[in-house]
């Protein structure tokens, strides 16, 4: 469980976050929304140090992530970013491995490891040899998620991970998350600026506004009942663009029948 406990952030005279609190339940999704300079990064950046709040908490699992080694906590918690990150001069193989060798695993044990994982994200083993270069962008991301789950940590953040591809492979990729997060059992802090990618992957959305929480409640709750003027129009309710109908009265789903959650 990740809890943000009062989070502010200031750069100078920029208020960056302001007094943000939500919790990210164990085994769930939350997914951060916003405009760009919202705030997002910079509260994902709290979770394993690379930022430091400038008041309040950020706790996992109940500790206090400000008493925790840095490098100790970057290692326990997996990170993807919207560039990859995987370094140029190694191989597939040897970029999902890079953090279990860190961690002390032999280089068989990590081998075997990075392989299963290559599996598990639908890569086929041919690609191990490979440089990043040689990849499509969706299979750089891929690789970029299996390198996260190495270490098989049991939070992964993900900061825009997929807006640099094109919107089929982003929904394969969309799938996958879905897919990993309920088949192991992960906790998902993940950020974008794309509400639709938000609506589809989330239990629970975050919607920020400068700095500050705008509405955090679950899909179909977001798309029911907007706590605001500024909520409706950056989900779509205002200018038509997105159609959603009830079933029972509880069932929301979109303009072509696809469910986007149950009502309480
Ligand atoms: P988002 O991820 O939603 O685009 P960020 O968290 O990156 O937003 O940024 C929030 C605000 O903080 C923006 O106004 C941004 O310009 C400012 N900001 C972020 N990082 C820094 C920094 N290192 N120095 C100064 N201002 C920053």
């Amino acid at each position: 469980m990740i809890e943000f406990d009062s989070v502010s952030k200031t750069y100078g005279p920029t208020r960056a976050v302001a007094d943000v609190s939500f919790t990210v339940p164990d085994r769930s999704t939350t997914v951060l929304v916003g405009s760009s300079g919202s705030g997002k990064s910079t509260l994902l950046g709290m979770v394993n140090r690379m930022i430091e709040p400038s008041s309040g908490r950020v706790l996992v699992d109940g500790q206090d992530v400000a008493g925790v080694n840095p490098v100790r906590l970057r290692r326990s918690i997996g990170y993807v970013m919207q560039s990859g990150g995987l370094l140029p001069h190694r191989t597939i193989l040897d970029n999902i491995c890079v953090v279990p060798r860190l961690n002390g695993a032999t280089k068989a044990d990590a081998r075997r490891r990075g392989r299963e994982l290559m599996e598990v994200m639908g890569l086929d083993v041919s690609l191990e040899r490979r440089y990043p270069a040689q990849l499509s962008g969706g299979q750089r991301q891929r690789v970029g998620v299996a390198r996260a789950l190495a270490s098989d940590p049991s939070i992964l953040l993900m900061d825009e991970p997929f807006s640099a591809v094109d919107p089929i492979v982003r929904r394969e990729l969309q799938a996958e998350v879905r897919r990993l997060q309920r088949e192991l059992g992960k906790t998902i802090l993940f950020v974008t600026h794309d509400i639709d990618e938000a609506i589809a992957l989330a239990d629970d959305v975050v919607i920020l506004h400068a700095g500050a929480i705008a509405q955090r409640g679950s899909p179909a709750e977001l798309l029911t009942s907007p706590a605001s003027d500024f909520v409706a129009d950056f989900i779509g309710l205002t200018d038509g663009s997105r159609q959603l109908r009830l079933d029972d009265g509880r069932l929301v789903r979109d303009g072509t029948g696809r469910l986007l959650g149950k009502l309480q």
